[in-house]
């Protein structure tokens, strides 16, 4: 012992355990761990399980909670009515995005009636093209639309326009044009063409 002096020795001690402090702590922790390590690994499984359990738990409610729902849904006539009415106010909302953003007139004979109004593909092979991406036509093109930041080669038709310019190659309301006017020989020309 350094110290015969016992004020020295516990100062001794206290400056040598202030000093060793987390050596210490981190000694008996780790002595700890050793003594009772089987015990700590059986309460470990038991947290890993019972937290198991409860996840299978939710799991399985989850899927019971949602069959509920549906089923709520089905026989619910207020409930699908108010979830029709919700599908068809967002349905409204898209299609007026869409034709804001292309315009609310056929490009071809001036329509405006919004009911009547189409998005054609400038390049033609729009059903083609819809097949490719995997989008039905009407609103979930309109959907895909949007989300596509409104690309451009589209251009609004009305469905008249829009039908006998995919039926014909183009629409009558063009050839009605050309025989309005006194036909040239260039207008007969390019009927001849068109095949109208
Ligand atoms: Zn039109
Ligand atoms: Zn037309």
């Amino acid at each position: 012992m350094p110290y015969a002096d016992p004020e020295k020795r516990r100062q001794y001690q206290r400056d040598w355990q202030e000093k060793n402090r987390l050596k210490m702590r981190a000694y008996s922790r780790k002595s700890y761990y050793k003594r009772h390590e089987a015990e700590l690994e059986r309460s470990r499984k038991r947290n890993a399980e019972s937290k198991q359990y409860i996840r299978d738990w939710h799991q399985a409610n989850k899927a019971r909670r949602m069959k509920r729902v549906i089923e709520r849904y089905q026989s619910d006539d207020a409930v699908r009515a108010m979830r029709n009415q919700h599908m068809k106010a967002s349905n409204a909302k898209v299609r007026n995005e869409v034709f804001d953003h292309y315009g609310r007139r056929c490009a071809c004979c001036g329509e405006s009636e919004l009911a009547f109004l189409s998005i054609d593909h400038e390049a033609g092979g729009g059903n083609q093209h819809r097949k490719s991406i995997g989008i039905k036509a009407g609103v979930h093109f309109y959907r895909w639309l949007r989300k596509q930041g409104f690309p451009t080669g589209y251009r609004v038709l009305c469905h008249n326009c829009n039908m006998a310019t995919g039926f014909y190659g183009v629409c009558p309301h063009q050839r009605e044009q050309f025989a309005t006017k006194a036909p040239t020989l260039s207008d007969f020309d390019l009927s001849m063409v068109i095949g109208l």
